[in-house]
């Protein structure tokens, strides 16, 4: 049996997400024995920088199929060389590429398949936290006290190599600075596995830190009332250092923001230092994206809102009167620093 494996996976333009680096350090931490298989067309240059964040050997292939078709090309090739190789488990991120060749994977070979993970106890044994539904009125809140978060210990079993799946930013990447054996991959991928191919790529423009990453998150939701007051949020992003927008789904459904922006069960989970919930009220399937920020704040206008049981600091009134406000005090503090740094 060999070690632990982390599906590396590299966009089109060759960049790694940090998610991918964090899998390999957490992979790290539990086998000297980590491997990164990277498959793409440009993953030679990423090779260092997995053997920084802890792999002992990369496996990379490079193909235009894996750029140019859908996830098949990806899984067959996975399969063939976990056959060969035999490794314990297989790690991927929650990227939709990942997921995609992960679930693929798991058919062909029949092995043990966990997503929404958490963290990793050890190669056999995954943690997965849900948040429960919150109670209006009842003591403690999500994090805590009664009612809080239920944490679920899997042991996994069935056939190697296992295969898990790990929610966004589970693991923080750290550097450890070693040293890759670099592996060329030569599996000829079947034609027919070529045909679901990728026809169009749309990139969203991207201002500003990403939102998984962003150190602070100013999220609306409905409260906001009207898509004319969208950019509310965006001022008080621009006015805080750091800072990403991001909504719940019916800002998304009602076609106000873009789904990349949504929070929550079915969108992105965040864990910024600080988490700006405006006219949100706390449903647990927006919860569960945000609930483990450092600090939450939350400005809404029913006392009663659930999001109040979540929240450090919690501001009961109307968003349209207290985000400008708080915009125009950011403003002035960095005007103030300004002055006073000439
Ligand atoms: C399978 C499934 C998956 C889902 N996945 C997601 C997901 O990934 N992400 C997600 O977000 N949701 C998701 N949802 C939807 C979720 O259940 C909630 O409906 C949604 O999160 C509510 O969004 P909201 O808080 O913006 O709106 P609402 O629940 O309508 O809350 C609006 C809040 O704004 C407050 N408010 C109103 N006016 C003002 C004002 N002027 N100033 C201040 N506050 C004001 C109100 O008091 C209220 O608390 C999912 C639902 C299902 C069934």
């Amino acid at each position: 049996v060999a070690g632990i494996w982390v599906y590396a996976d590299v966009r089109t333009g060759g960049t790694v997400d940090s998610s991918v680096l964090g899998l390999l350090t957490k992979a790290r931490s539990l086998s000297d024995d980590v491997t990164a298989v990277a498959l793409g067309t440009k993953v030679t240059p990423s090779v260092r920088l997995f053997a920084d964040h802890g792999a002992a050997t990369v496996l990379a292939g490079e193909d235009a199929a894996y750029d140019d078709c859908l996830a098949q090309p990806a899984a067959y090739v996975l399969a063939r060389l976990a056959d060969e190789h035999r490794p314990e488990l297989v790690l991927f991120s929650a990227s939709y590429d990942s997921r995609d060749v992960a679930g693929r994977l798991q058919a062909i070979l029949g092995s043990t398949l966990v997503a929404n993970v958490d963290d990793l106890v050890a190669p056999d044994r995954v943690r997965i936290r849900t948040a429960l539904s919150v109670w209006p009125g009842r003591p403690g809140n999500l994090r805590g006290g009664v009612g809080g978060t239920k944490v679920v210990d899997v042991s996994l079993s069935g056939p190697l190599p296992r295969l898990v799946i790990a929610r966004p930013n589970a693991f923080a990447a750290r550097r450890v600075g070693g040293q890759a054996r670099l592996v060329t991959i030569d599996v000829p991928i079947p034609e027919e596995l070529k045909r679901a191919r990728v026809v169009q790529r749309y990139e969203e423009e991207e201002a500003g830190p990403r939102l998984e990453e962003a150190k602070v998150v100013v999220a609306g939701g409905r409260g906001l009332r009207d898509r004319s007051n969208f950019h509310l949020l965006d001022e008080l992003a621009a006015a805080i250092d750091n800072a990403a927008v991001g909504v719940t789904r019916p800002l998304v459904d009602e076609g106000w923001a873009p789904f990349s922006m949504q929070i929550g069960q079915t969108g992105k989970t965040v864990k910024p230092d600080v988490y700006l919930a405006i006219g949100i009220s706390g449903a647990t399937q927006h919860v569960v994206g945000m609930k483990e920020a450092k600090r939450i704040i939350a400005i809404n206008k029913d006392k009663n809102a659930a999001i109040f049981q979540i929240a450090d600091l919690g501001v009961v009134g109307d968003a349209m009167r207290v985000v400008p406000a708080l915009i125009s005090e950011l403003q002035r503090n960095v005007e103030l620093k300004a002055r006073s740094n000439t």
